[in-house]
């Protein structure tokens, strides 16, 4: 009967062996004391009896079915039978057929973990009787048997072990504690692992400390420590002396204890940590290239921890900004703090960003401040370099780099074309209307910006009176009181001007030099500012000047940072483009005071000073007929008399006097010309004929009194002629002027005559 278990336990004991050395001397040995012919152990398996050990057998199977064990197998209990031929187990089967010639059977099982596998068993050609002592010390012979195959399994499996620990890459070692570790016991692939042979480390049983370096030996006394204290595992790195090639190991040792806490025994497994080190070496190599490179690339670097809000940075970083290495505290609040504020915002979004995930690394472009004061551009790289299991960044590290110079260059090479832009802009304003101030004002708030200022004036000098004055044509408005507020109005009226040149400012116009002030009150020309003005804590005056005259000043108060000599370089074809730009109107105004007296040259009669008939004409043309007017025709009586009796010379100087009464006692809005020879026009804007009458009559009353310059001292009359201008058009109204002067001079002279409808 096949048994379930049978097959996997003889494969588990190795039992399809063939022989047994030791097996054939016990199974001889048995035969030798039960005096039978033949003995042998049988084990079933695979539809065959398999006789591992046997005497006086020829053969080392059998079929089961050809085997009288088959017996023993079916009924798992001893069976001996004294005499085969009177046994119908025997006489009935075909075992006799086999297994002809035999008379005595027995066979007692051979059991494995509970389980018949085979049988022990005896036979003899000649029938015999076995005694019951027989009989047990059969059993006892065939549970013997069974015992040493199953310790012969467990060596094979203990020397399998052993050949596994002898190869194993771990070495284990065994430390017994008596006021020091001795050892115990060591694996024996110890020359393979540690390079210590096996003989070698246990004839120094007392002192596995000499295997070691100084500073592993001080290791190892700490493990000692430890376990002594009552820890039960650590785990420890030691460095090997004594080897022919260098050797770290991992040292993982357990600790047992008394019952009462005392050290007993240490347990170690010790495994070959050299590569590892190696690695860690070069690595570490690699990272101090790395720095070295780092180092040399003027790159500053920076490591930020995000649990521990600390930052670990190198020497560059720190000299980037002036900070001495040993005073950087590592908080984000120190570096946070010297960023400029207009940046920290920006800053503060990308690493967000980043920290999230939004950005695969951060860059930024950003200043900080100097210890010097100054501004540093700092370019910087960087990314998480470890996240916890939920993705949380745990670490950012990165680069900084100087890109001072690069950047100022830029900015100085885009604030000098936004400053020609500009200069073109103040240019086009001006040409467009010829507003200098409107011009100056449109580009002031781009010169506070361009100069990084907080306020700023532009103002060119005058001259009235042989005094100069600072005229104001654009300025940031700044008003604290009414006196300012006062100010303020002056400018919008365009009435603003700064005349006292002691002070600050002043001293621009005074030296014709550039003037900077970079402390509050420390230049000797500074004066202070009026109370509430708000303070100037740097200023900078720039001459304007052409052809090494000072024409006018710029004015730039409280830049960020200190105002240079580079600065007042860099605005310098502002300067001279309004230099340019003043001349161009002190150009333009003699040009249109040049025309303007042409214009009243042609306008003016040269003799009298009045309008002349031309003017007279053309200001009739712009007479407008809604107005109430009065045209009057003056004519000097008996002129050619004066001519004829004193010479033309009298005669002009009395015209000219004329001109003089005429002038005065005839202003704005009414008009006087000399329309012909010694003949005048006036055109009065009064509101009645009365008042026209006491105009007039004033004015004849005047010329009556004056006296002109005749060698007789006599006095001249005038005749005048008045005609209101109701009708159409102005010759109507002149004409009849005239009739009425006719009318005057026939009335005998020296009268004013109406004209009147005949
Ligand atoms: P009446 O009172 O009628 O006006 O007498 P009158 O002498 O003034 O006569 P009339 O107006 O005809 O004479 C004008 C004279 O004035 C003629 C001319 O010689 C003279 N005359 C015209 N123009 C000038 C001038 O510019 N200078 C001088 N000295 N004489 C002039
Ligand atoms: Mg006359
Ligand atoms: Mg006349």
């Amino acid at each position: 009967m096949p048994h379930p278990k049978r097959q996997a336990l003889i494969d588990k004991y190795g039992l399809n062996q063939s022989t047994d050395e030791t097996l054939n001397n016990l199974i001889s040995s048995i035969a030798q004391l039960f005096d039978v012919p033949v003995a042998m152990t049988a084990i079933a398996q695979k539809g065959h009896f398999v006789f591992q050990s046997r005497y006086g057998l020829d053969i080392d199977t059998s079929p089961l079915e050809d085997a009288l064990c088959v017996l023993v197998l079916n009924e798992e209990k001893q069976v001996v039978i004294p005499d085969l031929l009177e046994d119908e187990r025997y006489t009935e089967s075909h075992f006799a057929e086999k297994r002809p010639g035999l008379r005595f059977y027995a066979g007692t099982p051979l059991v494995i973990e509970d389980v018949v596998i085979g049988s022990v068993c005896l036979i003899d050609t000649k029938p015999r009787q076995l005694t019951e002592q027989q009989c047990a010390t059969l059993h006892q012979f065939s549970s013997f048997i069974s015992d040493h195959i199953a310790l012969k399994r467990e060596h094979y499996q203990l020397q399998n072990e052993h050949s596994l620990l002898d190869n194993s890459p771990a070495v284990m070692l065994c430390w017994r504690y008596e006021n020091g570790l001795i050892l115990q016991s060591v694996t024996r692939n110890s020359e393979d692992v540690l390079g210590l042979s096996h003989e070698y480390i246990t004839t120094h049983q007392q002192s596995f400390e000499s295997f070691l370096t100084q500073a592993s030996q001080e290791e190892f006394h700490f493990m000692i420590q430890n376990h002594l204290s009552g820890v039960e595992t650590t785990e420890i790195h030691l460095e090997l002396s004594n080897t022919t090639r260098r050797v770290w190991i991992r040292l993982l040792s357990k600790a047992f204890f008394d019952e009462e806490g005392r050290l007993l025994t240490i347990q170690a497994i010790a495994t070959d940590n050299t590569e590892q080190r190696h690695f860690e070496k070069r690595l570490n190599d690699a990272n101090r290239q790395m720095r070295l490179l780092l180092e040399a690339s003027e790159l500053g670097t920076w490591d930020y921890n995000t649990e521990t809000d600390h930052t670990q940075v190198n020497k560059r970083w720190c000299d980037i900004i002036g900070v001495d290495y040993e005073f950087y505290d590592g908080s984000s609040r120190f570096w946070r703090q010297r960023i400029h504020p207009a940046d920290l915002q920006y800053v503060n979004k990308k690493i967000e960003a980043h920290l999230k995930g939004e950005s695969k690394v951060y860059s930024e472009v950003y200043r900080m401040r100097h210890e010097n004061g100054s501004w540093v551009w700092i370019e910087t790289y960087g990314r998480v370099v470890e996240r916890d299991e939920t993705g949380r960044a745990l670490r950012l590290a990165g680069t900084h780099r100087d890109i001072t110079e690069r950047k100022l260059a830029e900015i100085h090479q885009m604030k000098q074309s936004q400053l020609l832009g500009f200069i073109n802009k103040a240019r086009a304003a001006y040409l467009e209307n010829h507003d200098l101030s409107n011009a100056c004002q449109k580009i002031l708030p781009e010169l506070i910006d361009i100069a990084d200022s907080q306020f700023a004036f532009i103002g060119q000098i005058v001259f009235e009176n042989n005094k100069r004055r600072l005229f104001i044509h654009a300025i940031s408005e700044l008003s604290w009181n009414s006196a300012s507020e006062a100010l303020v109005e002056l400018y919008k009226g365009r009435k603003l001007y700064f005349d006292s040149f002691d002070n600050l400012f002043g001293e621009t116009i005074k030296t014709e030099q550039t003037v900077i002030s970079n402390q509050l009150g420390s230049h000797p020309a500074s004066v202070g500012t009026p109370k509430g003005h708000p303070p100037i804590y740097r200023f900078m005056g720039l001459p304007i000047q052409l052809q090494g005259e000072i024409t006018g000043m710029i004015g730039l108060a409280n830049k960020f940072s200190n105002y240079t000599e580079q600065d007042a370089e860099f605005l310098k074809p502002l300067r001279d483009a309004l230099a340019g730009l003043f001349y161009a109107v002190e150009l333009e105004t003699a040009r249109l005071e040049a025309e303007n007296q042409l214009l009243r040259m042609a306008m003016t009669d040269p003799l009298s000073g009045l309008n002349n008939r031309r003017a007279f004409l053309e200001y009739l043309g712009s007479l407008s007929q809604d107005e109430i007017s009065y045209f009057v025709m003056l004519d000097i009586d008996y002129f050619k008399s004066i001519n004829d009796r004193f010479g033309h010379d009298v005669g002009d100087s009395v015209i000219k006097q004329l001109g003089s009464v005429l002038k005065e006692s005839i202003p704005a809005p009414h008009f006087t010309a000399r329309v012909g020879g010694e003949e005048f026009a006036i055109v009065l804007h009064e509101q009645s004929t009365e008042s026209v009458t006491t105009r007039l009559t004033k004015l004849m009353e005047t010329i009556r009194h004056t006296e002109f310059a005749l060698p007789n001292k006599s006095s001249v009359t005038v005749s005048m002629g008045v005609a209101a201008y109701t009708c159409d058009n102005t010759s109507t109204a002149l004409t009849q002027a005239d009739k009425a002067l006719y009318k005057a001079k026939e009335n005998g002279r020296d009268q004013i005559a109406w004209f009147e409808n005949d």
